[in-house]
């Protein structure tokens, strides 16, 4: 018995010894150790004996189980340590590899203007009005003094739709959604896409517009040149000098083209101001009466002054972009500079 135990005994340990990962040494645990190992089998031949062996024999029976009790948690620990330090050696992060960069987005030209010219009607008491971009005749023409074959439609080539709806040719027809909405006062801009029949270097056949309507029981034309002077000297910069021409639209009466002096050269003659000094940046004029009573205002006692910009063109002169096309093409290395 005592040679089988100490056959058993290095069995074990070179066992113990053998493994290589934990789920072996935990097999050779439960084959010398379990409730149906073989060293507990040995324990259970210790009846067979003579009385007076019985505890020595069950006493080194013990010790064995003891030293290979020991031995596996021994070489379980070394394999856990051993375990981590390979993890550490091969998921080591190198610290010298280029970042993954993120793409950052930028605002468009044309959303950076709208945004500012919002921001500085808000602050002069306008708040933003939005209309339909597929308008009804009625609204884009009729209600804004253009009359059915009247010349002034020529004016705008308009795409039509079908029977009376075609792609709003301005926002002006949000003047006339609005003042049929709300009784004066009235103080709106309405910027958005407009759609005309025209396509060169300075002309595309989507742009967008800001329209502007003030109205309420004695605006006038003073009123409009204070507004939209103040306007421009916060949009290009406090020197910019003002002037206003007379002009043509069928909704307003007298109406003025509104020139800033050229940003580009100071008004002393360039390129871009075709030497003139000046650069037209908005149409603007008193609203007809012919208009308010569309909209059931009575033009007696309401007055009020319009006005409308191409925001592209606004664009392109406040970051000097020489072609319009630039900001349809939505080529990334030039929206990025914005
Ligand atoms: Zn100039």
């Amino acid at each position: 018995m005592r040679d089988q135990l100490e056959q058993l005994r290095q069995q074990a340990l070179a066992a113990v010894t053998a493994a290589d990962t934990e789920e072996v040494l935990q097999e050779v645990r439960v084959r010398f150790l379990g409730r149906k190992g073989e060293l507990t089998g040995l324990m259970k031949g210790l009846g067979a004996l003579p009385v007076d062996e019985r505890p020595h024999v069950g006493q080194l029976v013990n010790q064995v189980k003891d030293e290979v009790e020991a031995a596996v948690e021994q070489a379980l620990e070394r394999s856990r340590r051993d375990a981590v330090a390979q993890k550490l050696a091969t998921e080591r992060i190198d610290v010298t590899l280029p970042g993954r960069s993120r793409c950052k987005g930028s605002k468009h030209p044309v959303t950076l203007v709208i945004e500012e010219v919002s921001e500085i009607f808000a602050g002069l008491g306008f708040s933003v009005a939005e209309g339909p971009e597929i308008e009804h005749d009625w609204y884009n023409f009729e209600a804004l003094n253009f009359p059915p074959e009247h010349p002034a439609r020529d004016m705008q080539d308009t795409f039509f739709v079908e029977n009376q709806l075609l792609l709003r040719t301005h926002t002006s027809p949000v003047q006339i959604r609005t003042m049929l909405q709300q009784q004066p006062p009235v103080r709106i801009i309405a910027p958005g896409t407009v759609y005309r029949c025209d396509s060169d270097a300075t002309h595309s056949p989507m742009f967008h517009q800001i329209e502007g309507l003030m109205v309420d029981t004695r605006v006038s034309f003073a009123d409009l040149k204070g507004i939209l002077t103040t306007f421009t000297n916060q949009l290009f910069g406090q020197k910019t000098g003002v002037r206003l021409r007379p002009s043509f639209f069928p909704f307003t009466e007298p109406s003025a083209e509104v020139d800033i002096a050229c940003v580009i050269c100071g008004g002393s003659g360039c390129r871009v101001c075709k030497q003139t000094g000046w650069l037209e940046i908005l149409g603007a004029g008193m609203v007809d009466p012919e208009v308010f009573r569309h909209v059931g205002y009575d033009p007696e006692v309401i007055s009020g002054f319009a006005f409308g910009m191409g925001i592209e063109r606004i664009a392109m002169l406040k970051y000097g972009i020489s072609d319009m096309r630039l900001l349809f093409e939505n080529d990334v290395r030039f929206l990025r500079q914005f």
